[in-house]
């Protein structure tokens, strides 16, 4: 007796879920692996994907039927691959792995036509005012839906709907989505410089190649490394691959935009936060369809499911952004880097500062490496001085020193652009009672609340709460004796503007501007409409502020002081780029750096110029304490709404810590910030040497750790937050 064959799709969901359900796959419907089905779980149905088909002999199975298969491109094998991976990688279930690729399950649905509406030439019987403003929206002529014309008109959907009803607002068909058009690949406009050339040589060589390898694009700002990667995307479009272009979200700026629009013949599709659901849907179409060519993306871009990834550019690829925060911390850098090796296909690395990851991987002969030797055509890198704050007398209340006010009117005077760098949002980072010495706290965090003075509230930097400035201090009760502490950009505005009242300054920080308002507030700087800029990190990345030509750090040593192991690093970058930003036009640049801290080893450096020194110092340090990228770190983090709880369960691994050669486990400890959002927060942290398997190690120690009720157990593979 042969038995029947029933045929089963393994299917993954976006849910926390480490592995796909089966399926029965129902007579007539042909599936194949990467399809994307929707089918039941419980009393809800989901999207997911086929991740298996296979066969089995089991004739009473009580397996449910897929219920649809939606017509649209699989995912494909290379995508899913890359998919597992990362999920090994960073512990994370698979499924949830998944839902980063499942952002968009509009675009899994046929394309719809769009109805828009007009005036026709009937008018209505009756008009009421609501009716009277639809149809004063509409007298415009531009079909629009529903929708829009509700929204503007500023009236309910079913006033516009009985009008259309009624024949008065006639229907007109929509194309569903406008086409991606294809890149020209015309020779760029540019000339480029010898060492462009060079440079440019070395990537066109290992695109054409079509193979693996990882190239770091090494050379200061302004020295021309945008043009130098173009030409390695003009390759590998040229060879029928879609392109990757990943940037810090903050620099997705429309003067860059606009850059790859000129160079490529056509606007760059592009990913990040601000996309509006539409948009979404058209660029993840064009993706899987392999439609859309060149893809200017945000860290999450590397999850949309591609047809045929050929080539990834990181510009900026040091900075931190790249690491995923919360949800899945991934790092879209080593992401980037590992979709290359799986999908065998080059991978740029960009950056004027590179991570001490890349350069050890250059120097262990992992990575290739490409110079670009001078600015092109410009002067050279700002010359950089310190100012030692130890020396300098300046009121309580005022954060400029004399040499530094002097710079910035000089500058002003000579009609160009200063910018005044300092890395704190809000007014003041710090409120106290002067009667009473009772400091403003967030109730759910371990942490100050930040005065915001143009908004006139209190706000915590780590759960967002936000309460009103108090006119009595709430514990003593006095009046008028809250008094800020420390600057914020807000606070140091004000200085500012006391000390140069004519100057047409602007603030640029993320939490005043944000979206189109910060793009439009970039391109004033950038066109000279202000000669004063305040600004937090947000202008160190990636900008070109042609105007600007003196830099001054109001307190570099803001970051320096932490328990992250990359604090020189990253201040080292920061401080770099920032100056960076003076004399990129046709004047040189200059810089003035506030410090307590001149002897400090990597400020030496800073003022010299010095990055071989800071760099090979910053090695040392790094390999005799076993650290990234000498060693490898994972951070454990125990966290529940009980404070005595999470540390019994905190407490309670440590029993469970597995001896291994080269793995050493530091905690269990409260976390710098005990408390975030009302949570107990505590930490282990995993140092191992860099050939242990930490995943490995990490899964052993927690096979059976099953955290209950409010707590949970969050795992973060190389952590770049330590708090
Ligand atoms: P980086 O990316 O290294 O900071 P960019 O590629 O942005 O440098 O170049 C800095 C500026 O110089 C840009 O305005 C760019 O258009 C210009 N530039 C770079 N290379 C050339 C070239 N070969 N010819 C003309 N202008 C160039
Ligand atoms: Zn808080």
């Amino acid at each position: 007796m042969t038995e029947a064959r029933i045929p089963i799709a393994d299917v993954l969901l976006p849910l926390a879920v480490p592995a796909p359900y089966s399926y029965r796959i129902p007579e007539g419907m042909a599936l194949a692996e990467g399809d994307y089905v929707e089918v039941p779980l419980g009393p809800r149905s989901y999207i997911g994907v086929v991740w298996e088909t296979r066969e089995t002999g089991g004739t009473n199975l009580k397996l449910r039927d897929v219920t649809l298969r939606f017509d649209a491109p699989p995912m494909t094998a290379l995508h899913r691959k890359f998919l597992s991976w990362l999920s090994d990688y960073y512990l994370e279930s698979l499924g949830n792995v998944l839902r980063l690729s499942l952002r968009v399950p509009a675009a899994l649905e046929p394309e719809r036509q769009r109805m828009a509406y007009h005036l026709g030439d009937k008018r209505p019987d009756k008009i009421t005012p609501q009716r009277a403003r639809v149809l004063e929206v509409a007298r415009d002529g531009f079909p629009m839906s529903e929708r829009e014309l509700a929204d503007l008109a500023g009236v309910g959907t079913s006033v516009v709907k009985a009008l259309i009803k009624s024949g008065i607002l006639k229907p007109v068909a929509l194309p569903a989505h406008a086409p991606f058009q294809k890149p020209q690949l015309n020779p760029s406009t540019k000339r480029l410089n010898k060492s462009q050339e060079e440079a440019a040589a070395s990537l066109r060589a290992i695109v054409s190649a079509r193979q693996h390898k990882v190239v770091l694009l090494d050379g200061v700002t302004g020295s021309g490394k945008t043009e130098v990667y173009f030409e390695a995307i003009a390759t590998a479009l040229a060879g029928g691959a879609q392109v990757l272009l990943l940037l810090p979200e903050i620099a997705l700026t429309p003067g860059f935009l606009a850059r790859v629009e000129e160079r490529f013949g056509v606007p760059a599709a592009h990913w990040h936060s601000d996309v509006r659901p539409r948009e979404r849907e058209r660029v993840w179409r064009g993706v899987t369809s392999g439609e859309a060519k060149i893809i200017v993306g945000a860290r999450s871009a590397l999850f949309l499911p591609w047809k045929n990834l050929g080539l990834i550019v990181v510009d900026e690829e040091h900075e931190t952004a790249y690491k995923q925060s919360d949800g899945v911390p991934y790092h879209a850098r080593d992401m980037a880097v590992l979709y290359g090796a799986i999908g065998k296909f080059p991978v740029v690395l960009s950056s004027a500062t590179p991570s001490l990851e890349s350069l050890v991987n250059v120097d262990r002969g992992r990575y290739a490496s490409v110079h670009l030797a001078d600015r092109h055509g410009r002067p050279e890198l700002p010359e950089v001085r310190l100012i030692d704050m130890r020396a300098e007398k300046i009121a309580s209340g005022t954060w400029l020193s004399d040499p530094l006010i002097a710079k910035v009117r000089a500058t002003l005077d000579s009609g160009d652009q200063a910018l005044l760098f300092l890395n704190r949002r809000g007014y003041a980072p710090l409120t106290i009672c002067r009667a009473c010495g009772h400091r403003m706290d967030c109730p759910l965090c371990t942490a100050s609340l930040v005065e915001h003075r143009f908004r006139r509230i209190l706000m915590c930097h780590h759960c967002g709460h936000q309460e009103p400035v108090p006119k009595a201090c709430p514990k003593c009760g006095t009046e008028e004796k809250l008094t800020p502490v420390g600057p914020g950009v807000e606070r140091l505005a004000e200085e500012t503007q006391k000390l140069f009242p004519d100057a047409r300054l602007a603030i640029l920080s993320s939490d005043l501007a944000r979206g189109q308002m910060l793009r439009d507030v970039i391109r004033e700087v950038a066109d000279g409409t202000h000669n004063l800029v305040i600004g937090t990190q947000l202008v160190a990345k990636g900008h070109h502020f042609p105007h600007l030509t003196f830099v001054g750090v109001v307190d570099a040593d803001l970051a320096l002081e932490s328990s992250d192991p990359r604090a020189a690093e990253r201040t080292w970058a920061l401080l770099s780029q920032v100056a960076g930003r003076a004399g990129r036009g046709e004047k040189p640049g200059e810089a003035l750096v506030q410090t307590y801290a001149p002897d400090h080893p990597m400020m030496r450096a800073l003022a010299a110029g010095d990055r071989e020194g800071f760099l090979n110092g910053e090695k040392r340090i790094r390999e005799s304490a076993h650290l990234p990228p000498y060693g490898r770190l994972a951070s454990l983090i125990l966290s529940g709404n009980d404070g005595l709880e999470t540390e019994r369960f905190a407490k309670s691994l440590a029993r469970l810590i597995p001896e291994a050669k080269d793995v050493e486990v530091l905690g269990p400890a409260p976390a710098p910030i005990a408390l975030v959002r009302g949570r107990h927060r505590w930490r282990y942290l995993v140092k191992a040497g860099r050939d242990v398997d930490i995943q490995a190690y990490l899964r052993l120690w927690l096979k059976d750790v099953k955290p209950k009720g409010s707590l949970r157990l969050d795992v973060d593979v190389d952590p770049y937050n330590f708090l």
